[in-house]
């Protein structure tokens, strides 16, 4: 499970994040492109836009439940 204390930095605010537990797999870039990306050094992928609509909370749970790592949580 996705642990808030241990957001990486690059998240913009919001409800959903990634932690440092992230394996850099790229998963979540390829359900969710519009949501989440990886970070300079593809180190870690990071959620640069929270989703708004219904759909994209859809691709944003789709990718929290597909990440191998459990590294993306839903604070809100
Ligand atoms: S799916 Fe999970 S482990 Fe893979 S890049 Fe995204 S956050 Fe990292």
């Amino acid at each position: 499970m996705a642990d808030k204390e241990k957001r990486v930095p690059e998240n913009v605010p919001g409800p959903y994040y990634v932690d440092n537990s992230c394996i850099s797999c790229q998963l979540c870039n390829d359900r969710a492109p519009d949501h989440f990306r990886m970070n300079e050094n593809n180190m870690n992928s990071y959620v640069y836009k929270q989703p708004e609509t219904d759909s994209e909370i859809r691709n944003c749970e789709e990718a929290l439940s597909s990440c191998p790592a459990s590294a993306i949580g839903n604070d809100g």
